[in-house]
């Protein structure tokens, strides 16, 4: 089928939620896909970076494929053979604790609100959570996310969540009431604008949960599995979180999210208290297996850490020979770049044409995530099409 044809169906047939693109993916392996009319790209930000380890990892793909030889999916009142492999590999690189399988990134989110809920109750139930934050879309996710367009029309919400800014301890303080149980904090904002806080505020709010039995639960959703350079951002910090929810990367492509609960509050959550019918499934899980194998067994997160360099140093460049970057941001591989302009999807869109895929948010800001296994080569390449595509504007 061509972009045309799939257009008309998606026009008659999908609900339209999402402003999409004029791309149909058909193809993709590693850094690079093809469209439907047979042009590659580089995928700079490949599919808001679920495909962290690029498109159909040799190691996820053999995995997936020894599975589907096998069963595809092991109801909850069962157990299946993987959950439990891969629930111990995220905590070996995390904190002593236990692990929910959910399917998405909200549901983590969800089951982490629930956890604090849990914990709070009677008594305790509100949450704390960030200007510029993005948890998610169901009703409890979204009322969780610090930005108003996404809330419109949906009223009434659920009761008990704050926003306070990023990165301002005082605000978050004169924020904590007798009735604040948890914090909801991304280590890194992504779709905020990649902002990074400082490592004295993440102190500063983790002694205070400490001090206030506040639950410090963080949303590694965008930034897990590497992304920053460590498998998990919060480690850049040097903090310990209560709690943290996992999506997007972890899955290598397959839909699988996880809230990882420390050992402290892993009883929180009874049997019957919280479930998930296709959670921890055994193909989501041989897949997640694959994307630890791949970032332990070919030094990812070293990659991302020289990686990251460099592209930063690259853009570096470009920001000395041309006015438009204001600033660059971000850790690892997740990286904003912001421009002395109003509206900075043009330069997005410019970049798909000349084959490069990256992304804007926050109206001004282009957001760099290409997949951790990423060469010098593809950022070089990278880097001209961004450059050809700044220069015309
Ligand atoms: C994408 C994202 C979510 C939501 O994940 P879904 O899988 O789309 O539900 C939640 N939190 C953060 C930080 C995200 O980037």
């Amino acid at each position: 089928m061509n972009l045309t044809e799939v257009k008309e169906l998606y026009d008659k047939y999908v609900l339209a939620t999402y402003t999409r693109q004029d791309l149909c993916l058909v193809k993709g392996s590693g850094v690079r896909v093809e469209d439907s009319e047979g042009k590659t790209y580089l995928d700079f930000f490949p599919g808001w970076a679920v495909s962290g380890t690029g498109h159909r990892h040799p190691r996820v793909v053999r995995r997936v494929t020894e599975q589907l030889e096998k069963i595809l999916h092991v109801s909850n009142n069962f157990y299946n053979d993987l959950q439990g492999l891969l629930a111990k590999k995220i905590i070996d690189h995390a904190f002593p604790g236990r692990v929910f399988f959910a399917n998405s990134g909200a549901e983590a989110n969800e089951g982490a609100i629930k956890l604090a809920r849990r914990y709070g109750n009677p008594g305790r139930y509100e949450i704390i959570t960030m200007e510029k934050s993005f948890h998610g879309r169901t009703l409890a996710t979204l009322t969780a996310t610090g930005q108003d367009k996404i809330k419109e029309g949906f009223a009434p919400l659920p009761e008990g969540f704050k926003h306070v800014p990023f990165n301002d301890i005082d605000a978050f303080t004169s924020a904590i009431t007798k009735k604040t149980v948890a914090v909801i904090i991304e280590p890194i904002q992504g779709e905020g604008g990649i902002n990074v806080p400082d490592e004295k505020y993440m102190h500063e709010l983790s002694g205070l949960c400490r001090e206030k039995d506040i639950l410090l639960i963080v949303d590694e959703v965008q930034t897990c599995m590497g992304r920053t350079g460590e498998m998990f951002a919060y480690k850049h910090f040097g903090i310990e979180p209560d709690a943290m929810t996992l999506a997007k990367s972890l899955g290598g492509g397959l839909p699988i999210g996880a809230v990882v609960v420390n050992e402290k509050h892993a009883g929180v959550l009874p049997p019957g208290s919280h479930a998930s019918t296709f959670g921890g499934s055994p193909i989501v899980c041989a897949a997640a297996l694959g994307v630890f194998e791949a970032i332990e067994e070919e030094g990812l997160l070293e990659n991302t850490v020289r990686m990251g360099e460099y592209l930063v140093a690259r853009l570096n460049e470009l920001a000395g020979r041309l006015g438009v970057i204001k600033k660059i941001k971000g850790k690892g591989l997740m990286i904003g770049v912001e421009l002395d302009v109003e509206d900075a999807s043009s330069v997005a869109d410019e970049c798909m044409k000349s084959g490069l895929l990256i992304n804007c948010t926050q109206k001004n800001i282009l957001r760099i995530m290409p997949p951790i296994t990423v060469t010098k080569e593809h950022i070089d390449e990278a880097v001209e099409k961004l450059s050809r595509a700044l220069e015309k504007i």
